[in-house]
């Protein structure tokens, strides 16, 4: 089998035009980013119509083919770097401009004299410039660097810039020391090379948008839609990160009382607005280490690391006083509202939530058969052999 740049030309904006409709697709399927999928699609789009521009461009008059031909190219490559941009809310529309506006002087004004340093080298620089930009942008990236994909990202979006750098760098010593044969065996590694490339950037783009999207349904699925606190689900996640490190820790299991009353007496929105009061109150009163969360309904849990029962039961005292006092506030829902408060320590660190849960659990219930609003102390301590 033989393969010649026409044909990789043509595999080229095959594996575009899929990328840009594949891309086209995805937009549907993550409104959050649809600016980006945007971008990207149009930039696969552009770069398949330079593929076209390119196997063409002799049959226009010089040196306008060549000229149309990068341009159309460089921009096809921008409008990329801009979509990375976009992840981060940065707006780069300037730079692509100028880039572009740069390149386009050259051309018309040098295109006639020295047309082939500005294909081969001015051009290939062109191209290498956003490239090198989108992998910069990637590694400065709130959004997009802790993501597993990331770093591939980086690789291939720094790998065709270094290419293209070693193109406009290194072709005319070639040429100089082998003679222009060179050229051909340059043009079909640049197909080549540039084939990878037109499959690797559209999918690693996608997995980069996909991955931040199935990050962001984990933390919805593992939040309360309420409060804003962890849920159940994320307790227990956090939980047995902190109880696997052996150090001791609390559970605070707070339930909130005669709450059914202040659903009937003042109706549903301010149960809510109460609910979402304490959450408010036991975060501001926690440290950022301890878990807050909703257990569900009117019942919360906070898990404290290295916090012993004494302090844990002074904190539980502290939450709910400064609970009920801003939620009797004249100025706030003006309600007289108390919590009930169960405590559990796991004083070895080897118990798991469960078993805490369970004693916390205990623990609240004498709260509430003593009378409400206390704080009551599971006497028994829980310490299950590793
Ligand atoms: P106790 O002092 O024994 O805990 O009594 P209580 O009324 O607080 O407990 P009970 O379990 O009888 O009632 C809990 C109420 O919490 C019943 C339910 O309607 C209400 N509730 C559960 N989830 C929500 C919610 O998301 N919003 C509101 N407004 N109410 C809720
Ligand atoms: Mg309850
Ligand atoms: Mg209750």
């Amino acid at each position: 089998m033989r393969i010649d740049v026409p044909t990789l030309y043509y595999l080229a904006i095959g594996t575009l035009s899929v990328a840009a409709a594949m891309t086209l697709w995805e937009r549907r399927s993550f409104p959050a980013r649809t600016r980006e999928l945007d971008l990207w699609a149009a930039s696969y789009s552009v770069l398949a119509l330079g593929c076209l521009a390119m196997m063409n461009r002799t049959s226009l008059p010089a040196p306008f083919g060549a000229a149309v031909t990068n341009l159309v190219m460089v921009a096809g490559y921008w409008l990329q770097t801009l979509g990375i941009a976009r992840l981060d809310g940065r707006e780069r529309p300037g730079w692509a401009i100028g880039a572009i506006m740069m390149l386009a002087a050259l051309w018309a004004v040098l295109g006639t004299w020295i047309p082939d340093i500005l294909w081969l080298h001015v051009g290939a620089a062109a191209v290498a410039l956003p490239c090198l930009f989108s992998a910069a942008l990637l590694w400065s990236s709130p959004a997009s660097a802790s993501l597993r994909s990331c770093p591939v990202a980086i690789a291939i979006f720094a790998g065709h810039g270094l290419f293209y750098v070693a193109r406009a760098v290194l072709l005319p010593f070639a040429v100089a020391a082998f003679g222009h044969d060179v050229l051909a065996v340059a043009a079909m590694a640049t197909m080549f090379e540039g084939v990878l490339y037109s499959v690797a950037a559209p999918m690693v783009l996608m997995a980069l948008v996909r991955e931040e999207r199935e990050g962001r349904l984990l933390e919805l699925s593992q939040t309360d839609y309420l409060t804003g606190l962890a849920n159940r689900r994320a307790l227990f996640r956090k939980a047995e990160r902190l109880l696997a490190r052996g150090a001791p820790a609390s559970l605070l299991v707070f339930d909130l009382d005669h709450f059914k009353t202040i659903n009937d007496r003042y109706g549903h929105q301010t149960g809510d607005d109460v609910l979402k009061l304490f959450a408010a109150v036991a975060e501001a009163e926690l440290r950022p280490v301890d878990v807050v969360a909703r257990l569900g309904g009117e019942e919360f849990a906070a898990l404290l690391p290295g916090i012993g029962r004494d302090e844990a039961k002074a904190v539980a005292r502290r939450v709910s006083q400064r609970f009920s006092s801003a939620a009797g506030d004249s100025k706030g829902l003006n309600l007289a509202v108390t919590a009930s408060v169960g405590v559990a320590e796991s004083t070895t660190g080897t118990a798991d939530l469960d078993t805490l849960l369970a004693a916390a659990d205990r623990a609240l219930y004498r709260a509430k058969h003593l009378g409400r609003n206390r704080v009551e102390l599971e006497p028994v301590l829980i310490a299950k052999a590793a």
